[in-house]
C-alpha cells in the first residue's frame, strides 16, 4: 500500500529545511526527501557571510546542518531518497521515490533548487573528475600550488576563484564579456588578488591533456578583427556560469518559464496546481540567496497548512 502524507517536502536546501521547521511546528507531520545532494548548494560553498544571525559568518555545511537539526527537533521526518517521477494529475498527488516507492501527498513543497551549468563542450565530459569541476570547495584541495581556471563573471565565479587562490599557485578567470556581472565587493576581492589573472573577452573552446586536464584552448575577442587563439596551461578547470533549476520531473504538470524556473503566483509560493508550492532557487530566477530561499520555504509551509485546513485534510 502507498504511504500517505499530509505534507511532502522535496529537497533539502534552506527552502526545504525551513519549510520542514514550519510544517512540523504546525503539526503537518512533514516528510522531507533530501535528494541527491543533502543540504543543497550551500554544502559546496565556503563561508556564508550574509545569512542574518551569524555576525562572524558560518560555513555552508554548518549552516545546513543547523537547519536540519532545527527541523529534526520538531520531528520532521527527513529521509535519504531522490524523487524520480511525479503524477500531479489528481489528488492525492503521487510521487515516486528512487524509482520504486510511491508516496501519496495532500500537499507538496517543491524545493529542489538548481544545478550548476556546463559550457556543453565534449571535453567537459571527457575530463569529468579528471580536472573538470563545478565545485571549488569540493575539489580545490586537489589543486594546491597548481594552476587552475575558473569560467564565469558572476558572484559564484568570484567566490570560487577567491577560494581557489588560497590553495592554488595561480588562478585564471575566463570571462566572455569585457566586464564582470558580480557584485562590487566580490569584484574588488577578485581584482585585488595577486594570484588571479583576468582573461576578459575569452571563450573556452576545448581542453587538452593526456588523461587529465593539462591545458585549455581559448579564443580572445571571437569574431573581431583582432581575434586571437590562446592556449593556457592549467591543471584544473572550474565552471561557475550559473545554474539550471531542477524542475524537470514536475514539468508535465507544473508551469515553468523558458529556462525551467517554476512559475508561482507573484508574492506567493503557489504554483498552477492547488496544494503544490514551490520555494527557493527552483522558483527564483532573481534573488537566489539562502535567506530568500528560507523565506519562501516558510511561506510554502504556511500555505500548505492553510490549504489543508481549508480543505479539511
Ligand atoms: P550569474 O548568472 O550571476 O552569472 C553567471 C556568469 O557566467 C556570468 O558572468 C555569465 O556571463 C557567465 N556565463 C553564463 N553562461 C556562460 C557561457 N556559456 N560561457 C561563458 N560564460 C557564461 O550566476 P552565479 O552563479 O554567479 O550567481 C547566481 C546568483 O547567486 C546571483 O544572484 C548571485 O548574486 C548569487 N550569489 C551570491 C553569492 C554571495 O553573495 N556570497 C555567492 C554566489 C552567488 P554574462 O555576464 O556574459 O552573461
Amino acid at each position: 500500500m502507498n504511504e500517505k502524507v499530509r505534507c511532502l517536502i522535496i529537497g533539502s536546501g534552506p527552502a526545504g529545511y525551513t519549510a520542514a521547521i514550519y510544517a512540523s511546528r504546525a503539526n503537518l507531520s512533514p516528510v522531507l526527501y533530501e535528494g541527491m545532494e543533502p543540504g543543497g548548494q550551500l554544502t559546496t560553498t565556503t563561508e556564508v557571510e550574509n545569512f542574518p544571525g551569524y555576525p562572524s559568518g558560518i560555513t555552508g555545511p554548518e549552516l545546513m546542518e543547523d537547519l536540519r537539526k532545527q527541523a529534526e527537533r520538531f520531528n520532521a521526518d527527513i529521509r535519504f531518497g531522490v524523487v524520480t517521477s511525479t503524477d500531479l494529475s489528481s489528488k492525492p498527488y503521487k510521487v515516486v521515490v528512487d524509482g520504486g516507492k510511491t508516496i501519496e501527498a495532500e500537499t507538496i513543497i517543491i524545493s529542489t533548487g538548481a544545478t550548476a551549468k556546463y559550457l556543453g563542450l565534449a571535453d567537459e565530459k571527457k575530463y569529468a573528475g579528471s580536472g573538470v569541476s563545478a565545485c571549488a570547495t569540493c575539489d580545490g584541495f586537489f589543486y594546491r600550488k597548481k594552476t587552475v581556471a575558473v569560467v564565469g563573471g558572476g558572484d559564484t565565479a568570484c567566490e570560487e576563484a577567491t577560494y581557489l587562490a588560497n590553495l592554488a599557485g595561480k588562478v585564471y578567470v575566463i570571462v566572455r564579456k569585457n566586464q564582470l556581472r558580480a557584485s562590487k565587493i566580490m569584484q574588488d576581492r577578485l581584482l585585488s588578488n595577486p594570484k588571479i589573472e583576468m582573461l576578459f573577452e575569452h571563450e573556452t573552446v576545448g581542453l587538452t591533456g593526456d588523461g587529465v586536464v593539462q591545458g585549455a584552448d581559448l579564443i580572445k575577442r571571437r569574431g573581431q578583427a583582432d581575434e586571437e587563439k590562446i592556449h593556457i596551461d592549467i591543471d584544473g578547470f572550474f565552471l561557475a556560469i550559473g545554474h539550471k533549476p531542477n524542475s524537470d520531473i514536475f514539468k508535465p504538470w507544473i508551469e515553468t518559464d523558458e529556462v525551467g524556473y517554476i512559475k508561482t503566483i507573484p508574492g506567493t509560493p503557489r504554483t498552477n496546481i492547488p496544494g503544490v508550492f514551490a520555494a527557493g532557487d527552483v522558483a527564483d530566477p532573481h534573488y537566489r540567496q539562502a535567506i530568500t530561499a528560507a523565506g519562501t520555504g516558510c511561506q510554502a509551509a504556511i500555505e500548505a497548512e492553510r490549504f489543508l485546513t481549508e480543505n479539511n485534510l
